[in-house]
């Protein structure tokens, strides 16, 4: 439903909104593209003061609040608490990179997946997040820091796939070169294998960056870690990704999240690249990533030498991998424990 959720509209649907205000189409696209910058209202500055009225008095425009920020000393990587319009908070992290910014947002208020290591889904899922929520945690972050986001990943709070229509509406929105203009390769959206929504995806015409999480190399160890693979099972997934490849022509990246005596062993590395090869035969590449601890899950991270043992030995049978470098280490930027942490304290 968007209803008068302005910042959910594509530029046509704007165009037909501002019509019903009595206003020219004309100045749908210079709404649409204040809206991408996270500019209130009241500073649209080419919009008549009697526009901006009708605007505050008919229009719904969600642009989360930053309730905490936490800026990192290190590398300046900075990390948002948001809460939305019915007070649900989410988590956006803002990095730089050598050959630009990122900005990773959430996609859901909790997580439904209830995937063990992970602190999102500890609560469970709330809701979805509107095209116009996840749109605006960009829009916010750039307004904020004054710098613009030339990347988004999709690997905040939340499953993307399983809030499908609202993702894929705001894929198309950020990416529209009247707004953000975030190119499509330069986004990423992470899932934990909706194999059926991969299928769908590969098919929009949206050729973004899929991320698998897959965490594991065999069904039974995957089905321990994530409750998603007692549905789809390691093959198919992989058989969707070689799909999502060939519809796209994107290769396929993988988060493997190294894990303590769960699936950080040689023989996991090896039996890791021989599935990949016989899984996908097509290019990929594997993201290593430390376990980030979170207290209520019991787990723990490998020391860094087993973490590289694990990395050398996938290089070694000729898998591309590499161990994820950590931004903000000094401010917890994982996702999800701001929120956790809230929530706590709210009892
Ligand atoms: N639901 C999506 C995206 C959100 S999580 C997905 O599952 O991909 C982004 C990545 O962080 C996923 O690979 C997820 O498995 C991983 N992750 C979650 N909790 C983590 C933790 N405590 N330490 C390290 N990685 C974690």
């Amino acid at each position: 439903m968007i209803g008068n959720d302005i910042m959910s509209m594509y530029p046509d649907e704007l165009s037909e909104f501002v019509g019903t205000l009595g206003e020219k189409p004309y100045r749908a696209g210079q709404l649409f593209s204040w809206m991408a910058k996270g500019t209130p209202i009241d500073e649209m500055s080419n919009l008549s003061k009697a526009f901006r009225e009708k605007l505050k008095e008919s229009a719904d425009y969600r642009l989360p609040k930053i309730e905490d920020k936490l800026v990192s000393k290190i590398d300046g990587t900075v990390k948002y608490l948001m809460s939305l319009e019915d007070g649900e908070c989410v988590e956006s992290v803002f990095m730089h990179y050598d050959h630009g910014t990122s900005l990773c947002v959430s996609s859901q208020a909790g997580c439904a997946m209830g995937c063990k290591f992970c602190a999102s889904t500890l609560r469970g899922r709330v809701r979805n997040l509107t095209a116009s929520e996840i749109l605006g945690q960009a829009a916010c972050a750039s307004y904020d820091t004054g710098e613009r986001v030339d990347g988004i990943v999709m690997m905040g709070i939340g499953e993307p796939l399983d809030n499908y229509d609202n993702v894929i509406r705001f894929l198309r929105l950020v990416s529209d070169e009247r707004g953000m203009g975030i190119g499509l390769r330069h986004i990423s959206l992470s899932t934990c294998g909706l194999v059926p929504r991969i299928y769908d995806l590969a098919k929009e015409g949206l050729p973004v960056t899929l991320s698998v999480s897959l965490h594991a190399s065999d069904d039974e160890t995957r089905d321990a870690l994530m409750p998603i693979n007692r549905k789809y099972k390691i093959a198919e997934l992989l058989e969707a990704c070689r799909n999502y490849f060939e519809e796209t022509g994107r290769r396929v990246s993988f988060e493997y999240t190294l894990i303590s005596g769960k699936n950080d062993s040689v023989e996991a590395a090896d039996r890791l690249a021989a599935v990949l090869k016989r899984g996908m035969r097509a290019p990929c590449h594997v993201n290593l990533i430390m376990l980030n601890e979170v207290a209520e899950t019991g787990l723990n991270a490998p020391d860094r030498r087993r973490a590289q043992d694990f990395a050398t030995r996938l290089q070694k049978n000729g898998v591309n991998a590499t161990i994820r470098r950590r931004l903000g280490s000094d401010i917890n930027a994982s996702c999800g424990q701001l929120r956790l942490k809230k929530l706590q304290e709210q009892g």
